[in-house]
């Protein structure tokens, strides 16, 4: 029967396609719906990209365990998918004797965890690793690192599809019925079976489980904003700097972290709202931003910030009560084959592939999994052609002279790799879905110069209707009409 599947799951973020890809190696039809028109285009596109190295959590619970061991395996992982990634280490800043108290726990709390490496250090060495930071001393974690999380979603589920799974796009799961044996799932287009259902929607996660008949969560969206600045880091930050952690409503603190990329991120802010879907950058808050972020590091230049951005975090703890909520994984006793996943907070892109391996297991306490011989674990991105060798570049121009046709002056992209960002084998064809892949638009000019010759590409040679090009999907169309 068409969409029939053993499993579906609900949402395409980091933990989403952690799970399709760990259960793409066993003898299973699995379907992802995503209500985007893309992979991570929800809260694993929109983070600070940090390889947690789990200090910061409560020892014993499931963050903790699962961050370490998301840290631990998240070299080899991106090594596997080509997703860029630098252990850039961290430095949480000491500013007074209180500061140092807070840091010199959390090397302890860290260690519990099972962290490696964490030291105080001195203000020397605070100084040399990242000058210009004020401070009296600090804390050094040199397994934290940084990697880019688009690709590494994208990565993810395409070695997935590469085994098979199916990736439905703009697919809300709307309506969700229990069957005698499994679930039906009613989205705009259509229905999909499948005997067990897995709900990693994120923001949405209370709701999918309310859809399934398990009710009882509750999300709280908090909101955090960032600055994004031009690629500045490598004259200015060579690794994510935050202060000691204040007590508050959550959050590591406004910190500045190197993208993999070259540019600085400034932020998140901490903000409880009202919509898991009200991305706003706000002045007050974009105000106070700058103000801590300069404080931190006084060389920071306004006129280096090219964007903004924000980011929610799907909290448990509701607004006024704060304090500590675990993940939570589980198969539903109330709701046989409905695994919920809730809660899934920093450090949840770090722990993604530990979640998946959790989820394995639930399913495998439930049916035999038998890994099927020739299932792919590697993935490769076509070459990035700016950061090839000249003579790499001249070799591929003459294989292909759309190489030769920088399409993107400021990342330098050319021709050729936005054609292969616009055929990529999710088929995910909005301009978000191009600039993450081949990283177009994204520079000092902000698209100004590339996005019309990509519109035209989509329009001229992939033959979709003005109209029908739109940033993110259903809803962001770019063109209303012809002027004249
Ligand atoms: C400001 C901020 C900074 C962070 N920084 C870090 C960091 O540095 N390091 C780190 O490890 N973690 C960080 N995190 C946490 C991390 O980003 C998240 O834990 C992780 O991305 C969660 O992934 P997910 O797949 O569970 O959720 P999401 O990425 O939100 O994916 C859920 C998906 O489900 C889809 N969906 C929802 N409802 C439906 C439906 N009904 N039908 C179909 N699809 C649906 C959504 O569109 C979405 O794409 C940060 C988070 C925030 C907010």
């Amino acid at each position: 029967m068409q969409n029939q599947y053993d499993v579906i799951i609900i949402g395409a973020g980091a933990v989403g396609c952690a799970i399709a890809r760990e259960l793409s190696f066993y003898d299973l039809k699995i379907c992802v719906l995503e209500k985007e028109a893309d992979v991570a285009a929800g809260t694993s596109g929109r983070n600070s990209a940090v390889v947690h190295a789990g200090f910061n959590n409560k020892p014993g619970s499931l963050m903790a365990k699962l961050c370490v061991a998301g840290n631990e395996g998240m070299e080899a992982l991106c090594r596997q998918l080509d997703v860029p990634y630098e252990k850039t280490g961290k430095v949480l800043v000491a500013f007074d004797a209180e500061d140092e108290a807070v840091l010199q726990g959390l090397v302890a709390q860290g260690e519990q965890n099972g962290c490696r490496g964490l030291r105080l250090i001195r203000q020397e060495e605070l100084e040399k690793l990242v000058p210009g930071v004020g401070g009296i001393g600090g804390m050094l974690s040199p397994e934290t690192a940084i990697l880019d999380p688009f690709k590494y979603g994208i990565a993810l589920a395409e070695n997935a599809a590469a085994n098979g799974v199916v990736f439905r796009f703009e697919e809300e799961a709307l309506a969700i019925e229990r069957q005698k044996e499994g679930f039906r799932v009613r989205t705009p287009r259509g229905e999909y079976q499948s005997a067990f259902l897995i709900n990693a929607a994120g923001l949405f996660a209370d709701r999918v489980s309310a859809l399934a008949g398990v009710g009882g969560y509750r999300i709280y969206p908090c909101r955090g904003e960032y600055f994004l600045m031009d690629r500045v880091a490598d004259s200015l930050l060579k690794l994510p700097v935050y202060p000691a952690p204040k007590k508050g409503i959550g959050g590591l603190g406004v910190h500045l972290t190197p993208t993999i990329h070259g540019n600085i991120i400034i932020g998140p802010s901490a903000e409880y709202i009202d919509s898991n879907e009200d991305y706003a950058c706000t002045r007050p808050v974009m105000d106070q931003l700058w103000q801590e972020a300069s404080a931190l590091l006084p060389a920071l230049k306004r006129g280096d910030i090219i964007g903004s951005y924000s980011g929610i975090r799907a909290k448990q703890a509701p607004p006024g009560e704060g304090g500590f909520r675990d993940f939570v994984i589980r198969e539903e006793e109330a709701c046989p084959g409905l695994i919920n996943l809730i809660g899934i907070e920093s450090p949840g892109l770090t722990a993604s592939r530990p979640i998946a391996l959790m989820v394995k297991e639930l399913l495998e306490k439930r049916i035999p999994l038998k890994e099927v011989p020739g299932r792919s674990r590697t993935h490769r991105f076509p070459p990035r052609f700016a950061e090839l060798s000249r003579k790499e570049q001249e070799a591929l121009i003459r294989q292909d002279p759309e190489y030769g046709e920088i399409i993107c002056r400021c990342q330098r992209v050319t021709k050729k790799e936005i054609r292969q960002a616009i055929e990529n084998p999710l088929g995910a064809r909005s301009i978000s879905a191009i600039k993450y892949r081949a990283w177009a638009t994204t520079g000092r000019c902000n698209g100004g110069y590339c996005l019309n010759r990509i519109v035209d590409m989509l329009v001229k040679e992939y033959g979709l209707k003005p109209e029908e090009v739109s940033l993110r999907g259903r809803g962001s169309e770019l063109l209303a009409g012809k002027v004249k």
